[in-house]
């Protein structure tokens, strides 16, 4: 089975892959995942979209075809993909349905998870991620103060470099958080209609629990 999750950054897509990824039996793809762990690592990737990410701009898709290529002809995919982050520009929707006809692939379905633009702010504003098992929290939970263990893996420290486990991401600052949600509206959403055009979508309201989103996620895929 092979999925694509599109929508906001911070409207749960993330949260809603695990789920799906523990019912369906298919591998998460999460394409800002491989670019941030290309940043960590050094690599020349890494060196070269660093800056773009950070803005909150897009990676160039030249680039992000490759990616994209690379990963899905690795050999743990047998059960399917999920791919979450990826297409994000109508330029790579066209040459991704493309490169499916060539492999002889399909997508299953395309959940397009939605909420309104000021309940983004509000939750990515205070959104921590762990750089030692990658888990994403929100600092509401946590009252006043700060945590300084993970609460998913316990980490205090990242593993490889001694940094906090708990930090923010550069990219969720309220400025760059209102910038890629004006990415998304201009440029992600029409990747959505195109892929529409060839499988099918179906959008989902993100508001609400985890549990109620995971609950329409799951109503639609059955
Ligand atoms: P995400 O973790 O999905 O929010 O992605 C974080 C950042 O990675 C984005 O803001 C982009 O800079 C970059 N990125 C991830 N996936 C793509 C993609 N398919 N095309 C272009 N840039 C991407």
């Amino acid at each position: 089975m092979n999925i694509v999750i599109m929508g906001p950054p911070g409207v749960g897509k993330g949260t809603q892959s695990h789920g799906i990824v523990d019912t369906k039996g298919v591998v998460h793809i999460s394409t800002g995942d491989i670019l941030r762990m290309a940043i960590r690592s050094g690599s020349e990737l890494g060196n070269k979209v660093h800056e773009v990410m950070n803005i909150g701009d897009l990676v160039s898709d030249d680039l992000m075809m490759e990616v994209i290529k690379e990963r899905l002809s690795q050999d743990d995919l047998g059960n399917g993909w999920l791919l979450d982050g990826f297409p994000r520009t109508a330029v790579q929707a066209t040459a991704f349905i493309a490169m499916l006809g060539e492999i002889g692939q399909t997508i299953d379905t395309v959940l397009v998870v939605r909420a309104p633009a000021e309940e983004i702010v509000r939750r990515l504003n205070g959104r921590i991620t762990c750089r030692a098992c990658n888990e994403v929290m929100n600092l509401v939970g946590f009252g006043s103060s700060r945590p300084k263990f993970c609460p998913f893996c316990g980490s205090e420290k990242d593993p490889e470099r001694g940094k906090p486990a708990l930090y923010q991401r550069a990219d969720d600052t309220e400025e760059t958080i209102r910038h890629r949600l004006e990415v998304f509206r201009k440029k992600t959403l029409p990747a959505a209609w195109l892929l529409e055009e060839h499988y099918p979508l179906f959008e989902i309201d993100g508001l609400g629990t985890p549990e109620e989103v995971a609950t329409r996620i799951a109503e639609v895929m059955n």
